[in-house]
C-alpha cells in the first residue's frame, strides 16, 4: 500500500471519453441538463488497473509528482478518488493537485459569473474534500498537501484552507521542492504553510522526471514556458525549456505500454518547439513529429499561437508539411488545438500582449488572427479559440473591434469561447476581475456573436470530426440536445433581454456547499 497517496476529484480524474474538449464542460454549471448526466458526458470514471484503485490514466501533473517521489525512493501512487477508502489506514500523506480547485480560473469563473451558478468542478472538489475517506484521513492525522497551477486560489478560500487542515500549499513547478517537503512531513518536521516556486527556482530539464504510468489521453509535455510575455498570463513568468525528443519519446512509450496509443503534445505553443525566439524551425518540429508518430494512432497539439501558425506556413509551408505527415502516418484527418485570440483591438493588444503577434506588430493582430484561422481551416486543424473581455484597460470600442474580428472569422471552422478577465500573471492581486465584473452592452454582443459562431460549426465538428461514428452516438445526441436547448435559450435572450440590456455588475456568489 502506498504511504503517499496522490489523488483529486472526479472532474480531473477522468479521460473525458478520450476527448479533452469534453472535459471543459466540467468548468461550467450543469445548465439545462441534470448534474449527474452532465458529469457522465464530461467526466466518466477511468479504468483502474488493480484493486488498490490505481487509474489507468491520470492527470499529467499528478503523474510527474508520482514519478519524482518514486525516483526519490518513496512509496507513492496516484489513486482514483473512489478507492481512497482503501488507503485510509495506511496513508501518511495525501497529495492533491488541480488546475482549478475552486473554479476561480478561466473559463470556470466566466460561466459562474454569467450564469450565477457554481461550476461543477468546484462542487465536485468540495464534495471530494468533504468525502468520508478524506475526512477519515484527516481525523487519523494524514497530512494533506495541495498544489498545481491553481495553488493561488487557496488565498481566496482561507477558511477552507484551515477547515480542511491543509498543511502546505505548493505554488509553482513542484518537482524541485516536493521531495524535500514530503521527506520533512514524513519525519514529522515542520514545513512552511505556503511554498512559492519563483521563475528562477523552476526545475531544469534534468530535474523533470519521466512519468511512470499513463497520462490522460496520452498527454506529454514538450516544452515549458512561453517567450511572449502577455501581461495576464502566469505561464509567461516561467523560463522557456525544451524537453529533448528522447525524453518525449520515452513518455509516449510509457503510455503505449499501457495501451494508450494517442498523444497530445503539450506546450503553450507547439510550433515554437525548438524555435529561434518566436520563429518556428522546421528541423526540430519535423524531428519531434517523426519520432512520435510511428508510436501512436492519433496525435493532437495542446496549444499553438496564431502568429506562429502564420509564420510557419509563410516560411516553407511548415503547417502543410506537418499536417501531411500527421495525417499520412496516423490515418486521422483532423487535428485539434487550443488558440488564444484574446482581443481584436490593436490598441489593447499593445497594452496587454505586445508580443503576442510577434514577429508581426500588434497593429497587424486582427489580420494575423484571420490568416491563421484560414490556414487552420484549409488544413483541417480545428481550433478551440478563446477571447477575453473585461481587461482593466479595456474600452467599449476595443470590444467593438473584437466583435468585428469575430465576424471576419465566421467562415472558418472553429469553436470560439468568450472568457472574462481573471487576474493572473503580473496582474495577479488585482481584484478587478475574479470577484466582479461590469458587463457592458458590447460584452453581451461579443458573447452573442461568439455563441452563434460556435453553434454554426458545432454540428459539423461533432458529426464529421470529433464525435463521428456509432461509438459516440450517445455523447453526440446529448450534446446536440444541449446545443438545441442553448439555441432556444439564446433566442429568448435576444428577444426579451438584449433589447433593454443595461450595464450590470456580475460577481461570484458561492452557495453553501460546505
Ligand atoms: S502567448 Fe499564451 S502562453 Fe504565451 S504568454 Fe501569451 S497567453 Fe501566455
Amino acid at each position: 500500500m502506498p504511504e503517499i497517496v496522490i489523488s483529486v476529484d472526479r472532474t480531473m480524474m477522468s479521460n473525458h471519453h478520450g476527448k479533452e474538449f469534453l472535459g471543459f464542460l466540467a468548468t461550467g454549471p450543469s445548465v439545462l441538463l441534470p448534474e449527474w448526466l452532465w458529469l457522465k458526458i464530461c467526466c466518466p470514471k477511468p479504468k483502474v488497473i488493480d484493486n488498490l484503485g490505481r487509474p489507468l490514466e491520470a492527470p499529467y501533473g499528478l503523474r510527474k509528482i508520482e514519478a519524482k517521489l518514486i525516483d526519490a525512493g518513496f512509496n507513492a501512487a496516484v489513486i482514483d478518488p473512489d478507492y481512497l477508502h482503501k488507503h485510509v489506514k495506511t496513508a501518511k500523506l495525501l497529495l492533491i493537485g488541480h488546475h482549478d480547485f475552486f473554479a476561480f480560473g478561466p473559463p470556470s469563473s466566466e460561466w459562474w459569473l454569467i450564469t450565477g451558478m457554481e461550476p461543477v468542478n468546484r462542487k465536485s472538489f468540495i464534495k471530494f474534500m468533504e468525502s468520508h475517506p478524506v475526512n477519515e484521513m484527516r481525523r487519523r492525522g494524514v497530512k494533506i498537501v495541495v498544489g498545481g497551477p491553481a495553488a493561488w486560489q487557496w488565498w481566496w478560500e482561507p477558511e477552507l484552507w484551515e477547515r480542511w487542515k491543509i498543511v502546505t500549499v505548493i505554488d509553482g513547478e513542484a518537482e524541485k521542492v516536493v521531495v524535500d517537503v514530503v521527506d520533512k512531513l514524513l519525519r514529522g518536521e515542520p514545513v512552511p504553510s505556503y511554498v512559492y516556486i519563483g521563475p528562477h527556482e523552476v526545475p531544469s530539464i534534468d530535474e523533470i522526471p519521466i512519468i511512470k504510468a499513463p497520462s490522460v489521453n496520452g498527454l506529454v509535455e514538450i516544452m515549458r514556458g512561453c517567450p511572449r510575455g502577455c501581461r495576464f498570463c502566469s505561464v509567461t513568468l516561467r523560463p522557456l525549456r525544451f524537453i529533448p525528443v528522447e525524453k518525449i519519446v520515452e513518455e509516449v512509450k510509457v503510455n503505449k505500454k499501457f495501451g494508450i496509443d494517442h498523444v497530445i503534445l503539450h506546450s503553450e505553443d507547439v510550433l515554437l518547439y525548438g524555435a529561434e525566439g518566436v520563429i518556428p524551425r522546421e528541423e526540430p518540429l519535423l524531428k519531434l513529429h517523426k519520432a512520435v508518430l510511428p508510436l501512436v494512432n492519433d496525435l493532437a497539439w495542446a496549444h499553438a499561437s496564431l502568429a506562429a501558425i502564420v509564420v510557419a506556413q509563410r516560411r516553407g509551408r511548415l503547417v502543410t508539411k506537418l499536417t501531411d505527415l500527421i495525417y499520412s502516418s496516423t490515418g486521422q484527418d483532423y487535428l485539434g488545438v487550443e488558440v488564444g485570440i484574446e482581443t481584436g483591438s490593436p490598441r489593447l493588444a499593445k497594452i496587454i500582449m505586445p508580443a503576442k503577434a510577434a514577429p508581426f506588430t500588434a497593429d497587424e493582430w486582427p489580420d494575423v488572427v484571420e490568416e491563421a484561422f484560414a490556414i487552420m481551416h484549409e488544413h483541417n486543424i480545428i481550433p478551440a479559440a478563446t477571447f477575453i473581455l473585461g481587461f482593466p484597460e479595456e474600452r467599449p470600442d476595443d470590444v467593438v473591434k473584437t466583435i468585428e474580428l469575430l465576424e471576419r472569422l465566421r467562415p472558418y471552422r472553429s469553436i470560439i469561447v468568450p472568457m472574462l478577465f481573471v487576474p493572473m500573471g503580473v496582474l495577479k492581486g488585482s481584484r478587478a476581475g475574479v470577484a466582479r465584473m461590469k458587463l457592458l452592452r458590447e460584452h453581451a454582443e461579443a458573447m452573442r456573436v461568439a455563441f452563434w459562431h460556435t453553434v454554426k460549426w458545432a454540428h459539423d465538428i461533432m458529426s464529421r470530426f470529433y464525435l463521428r461514428g456509432t461509438k459516440h452516438v450517445l455523447t453526440r445526441t446529448l450534446l446536440s440536445l444541449f446545443v438545441r436547448l442553448a439555441m432556444k435559450k439564446m433566442r429568448e435572450i435576444e428577444r426579451k433581454i438584449l433589447p433593454q440590456f443595461e450595464e450590470r455588475e456580475l460577481s461570484l456568489v458561492a452557495s453553501k456547499t460546505v
